[in-house]
């Protein structure tokens, strides 16, 4: 028996299902998960001592790969003069100038721990300045885990079927507007019949499986919430700092009124943010009258290897690089997926990629949620038999980083061709 069968079994004792988040268990794809030992550069090590490319990448956020030294170094530094103080400290400073230098349509920003504090925070402040109560968000985009934010929500939510979770709600849920990604006309309609407080999106879903923004869709959203007094949150907790410095938002050159951001600005530790115009971000307490807080906000540790993690994809090159690995990769994947003959698509941008099963395209939730996941389960598996570790479900992206090469991607291809050869078999 392997020691991840035998820890996951121990670990069902004691933590609900043996993990301390949904999609971790596998329960998509079968099996049990592997445990992880440790990891450095684009590698993960298991429990057994077998090695993995890593392209779960703790979910997005390390884009530097695995242990890299600089931020390693910095936290050692770091943890010598204490863990956590509950005061201002002046790294935090360093770290909200960096973010506002980076993303033009934030002029302040607070720091939070998780993408769902953020995202929570955003709709607090859009409803504190509209004195509106409706929501719009799109199926398929998933916000973290807030009451208001998990109707028909991606990413675990989606993977396990039950959209609408039990203790939500439904005069909650009710106040929570569905449209569909790359559709204005929905989004208009709810805008006309009801006064809404704010449109939140991921600019380029990655909850769905990746799904791309399609022309104007973005700058129509803009128009639309300009027109009707609504705010515009764009959700870059997964591609803010990911597909270019400035997000998406830098990508389509739209000017959100608030952005949220997490993963990479925390480069592993637990850190994220809330941010966007002035006239916003000065009604949080304690300058305004809309309350947020937290105890380890802006937690010196997760602080420091934020700004360590964005220095390193400060370098001029580093998306370019990123970019070129994804391309590498997207076009392998293509290649191998018409040469057996598989009905499958890639969807990729910059770093970030999905291979749905079954479709030919997917540019919304409806088209999503056609692919073949008994299809993804089986390559899942015949990947991670040949030392690929991939998000251990359809509907999530995965993610190259900065410690990841050309001959890393092309095992990967050479993988995927072999299960997909097997697959047709
Ligand atoms: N927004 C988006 C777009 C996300 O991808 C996630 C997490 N995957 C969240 C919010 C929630 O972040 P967290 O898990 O840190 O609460």
């Amino acid at each position: 028996m392997s020691t991840s069968s035998q820890l996951f079994r121990e670990a069902q004792e004691c933590i609900p299902g043996g993990v301390n988040s949904p999609v971790r268990a596998w329960r998509a794809v079968g099996g049990h998960p592997l445990f992880i030992q440790r990891g450095r550069g684009c590698r993960v090590v298991d429990a057994d001592g077998k090695e993995y490319i890593d392209y779960v990448g703790s979910w997005g956020p390390l884009i530097a790969g695995h242990a890299h030294a600089q931020v390693v170094s910095a936290l050692q530094q770091e943890l010598k003069r204490g863990t956590s103080f509950g005061a201002p400290t002046a790294k935090e400073i360093e770290l909200a100038r960096i973010i506002v230098k980076a993303v033009p349509s934030i002029e302040k920003v607070r720091l939070t721990s998780s993408g769902t504090e953020a995202t929570m925070t955003a709709l607090r402040l859009a409803r504190g300045y509209t004195g509106r109560t409706k929501i719009i968000k799109f199926a398929g985009c998933y916000h973290g885990h807030n009451d208001a934010l998990l109707v028909r929500a991606g990413s675990g939510a989606l993977t396990f079927g039950t959209p609408d979770s039990q203790g939500v709600p439904e005069a909650f849920a009710a106040l929570t507007l569905v449209a569909e990604y790359n559709n204005l006309a929905t989004v208009e309609a709810y805008l006309k019949a009801d006064a809404v407080a704010a449109v939140i999106v991921e600019p380029v879903p990655g909850n769905m499986g990746l799904v791309l923004p399609e022309a104007n869709f973005l700058a129509g959203l803009r128009t639309l919430t300009r027109t009707y007094g609504a705010v515009l949150i764009f959700d870059e907790v997964m591609s803010g700092f990911r597909l270019a410095r400035g997000g998406a938002q830098e990508l389509y050159n739209i000017d959100p009124d608030m952005t949220c951001l997490g993963k990479v600005i925390g480069g592993g530790l637990p850190l994220a943010a809330v941010g966007g115009k002035r006239a916003l971000m000065d009604l949080l307490a304690p300058v305004g009258p809309v309350y947020q807080a937290g105890t380890l906000s802006g937690n010196p540790l997760a602080v420091t290897a934020g700004i360590e993690t964005l220095k390193i994809v400060g370098n001029p090159s580093a998306y370019a690089r990123l970019n070129e690995l994804g391309t590498m990769l997207a076009e392998g994947l293509r290649r191998v997926i018409r040469d057996t003959g598989t009905l499958a698509c890639v969807n990729q941008i910059g770093s970030m990629f999905t291979i749905f099963f079954g479709v030919d395209q997917v540019r919304d939730y409806a088209t999503a949620t056609q692919s073949d996941t008994a299809a993804f389960a089986r390559y899942f598996q015949g990947m991670i038999e040949r030392g690929i570790y991939l998000p251990p479900a359809q509907f999530e992206a995965a993610f190259l980083s900065l410690a990841h090469g050309a001959a890393e991607v092309e095992q990967t291809i050479a993988a995927a061709g072999e299960v997909l050869q097997n697959m047709r078999s």
